[in-house]
């Protein structure tokens, strides 16, 4: 997905949930692990379904809860899928451009050092300085098509 190994990841998060004062039960670390293992954007009742299928105690709370605070930590983002649904991806990579399929949210990070310089001129011509670090963009899947 991108240069960080799951494994990597999924330590990074949980430390940043921990210095965040959640307590690092097992329904947290089996979200964190789906999210971060993940190569599609999902819907929370995705994560929850996946994660259930490792411990069946978790709730709809922990998933929601854990979601919205790795998107506060700005390690996961929200994206729209074709039918206004949001789902959750990975997005802890700086200079990432994310292609994501509206239709099975299927998602590919590229790292472009050269667009992001683009995108930080065009914004500067504007008279614009750039706050958020990434960019998302739609397109039909190989699969999908
Ligand atoms: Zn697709």
């Amino acid at each position: 997905m991108d240069e960080s190994t799951p494994q990597i990841r999924i330590d990074t998060w949980l430390h940043a949930l921990r210095e965040s004062g959640y307590r690092l039960t097992p329904s947290l670390r089996a979200v964190v692990a789906v999210v971060a293992e993940s190569h599609h954007a999902l819907t929370p009742m995705q994560v929850l379904a996946l994660a259930q299928a490792g411990d069946a105690e978790i709730s709809r709370a922990t998933v929601y809860r854990t979601l919205e605070k790795l998107v506060e930590l700005r390690l996961v983002q929200t994206v729209h899928d074709a039918s206004d649904c949001l789902r959750y991806v990975a997005g802890d990579a700086d200079h990432q451009l994310l292609v994501i399929c509206p239709q099975c949210g299927r998602s590919d990070a590229v790292q472009s050092e050269r667009l992001m310089g683009l995108v930080n001129a065009i914004a500067a011509d504007h008279g614009y300085r750039l706050k958020d670090r990434l960019l998302q963009i739609f397109g039909i899947c190989p699969e999908c098509q």
